[in-house]
């Protein structure tokens, strides 16, 4: 896949030239906006792959550029945070947000992340879960039209709640998804309660993936925040749970 298009939107220009210099120096294509209202504009003209979207903009909420994005674009988008925006960080992940890096954040870390954004731009392109279709991640295989999970050729016995849960981090691969999302998705709702169920859930979801150590792995805590699949085949070193 060529390099994608990233649309780099931070008002603070001391990190924005970090970002492009770090791009440039990788032989990234970017673009840039110091405002919500010119992050839309360059989103609109420019069609970009990927945005880096700092949350703390000058004229509009970070959230509110994801939002009005989200209504005709599925560009994967990586929110940028101060520690203090950390309630933000979730409501912009429930908006449609990939992932999210908190400042301050190293140069390695923000091109590992463009690297799982590019893997997910590829694979929605690629291979567009559907219902019906074989999901296969490393040594495991979700087959959505029989409703069987495999690790290898072993058949491993899942609960309907838990089954759900695969495939809903399944269709996700590669994106954060929050407590509040997951919990609205398998029980419509997003009491404390259900986050409490959710932990427990996602415990005996990983202890019986574990007998593969890969696909024990491949299942990410984001503590506070929540789950994300990743891929991996192509895991590398980029793995940096917060
Ligand atoms: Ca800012």
């Amino acid at each position: 896949m060529n390099k994608p298009l990233i649309l780099v939107v931070e008002d603070d220009k001391p990190i924005r030239n970090l970002i492009a210099a770090t791009l440039k120096s990788h032989d990234y294509k970017f673009i840039s906006a110091e405002n919500g209202a010119g992050a839309i504009m360059e989103a609109s003209s420019h069609n970009p792959d990927i945005m880096l979207l700092d949350l703390g903009l000058p004229d509009m909420d970070g959230v509110e550029v994801i939002r009005r994005i989200r209504s005709w674009s599925e560009m994967p988008v990586i929110v940028i945070s101060a520690r203090s925006e950390d309630r933000d960080k979730i409501d912009a992940l429930d908006s449609g947000a990939d992932d999210y890096l908190t400042k301050p954040f190293s140069v390695e870390e923000l091109l590992a992340r463009i690297r799982v954004a590019q893997r997910r731009l590829s694979s929605a392109r690629s291979e567009q879960i559907a219902a019906g279709s074989l999901f296969v991640n490393g040594e495991l295989k979700i087959d959505m039209a029989a409703g069987c999970v495999f690790l290898g050729d072993e058949p491993v016995h899942l609960t309907p709640i838990e089954y759900k849960l695969l495939c809903l981090l399944a269709a996700n691969v590669g994106k954060v998804l929050t407590h509040t999302y997951i919990t609205q998705k398998i029980w419509g709702s997003s009491w404390e309660n259900d986050i409490a169920s959710l932990r427990v859930f996602m415990a005996t979801l990983r202890k019986k993936l574990e007998s593969d150590p890969e696909s024990k792995r491949c299942i990410q805590t984001h503590i506070g925040v929540g789950y994300r699949m990743i891929r991996i085949d192509q895991t590398e070193r980029d793995e940096n749970d917060q």
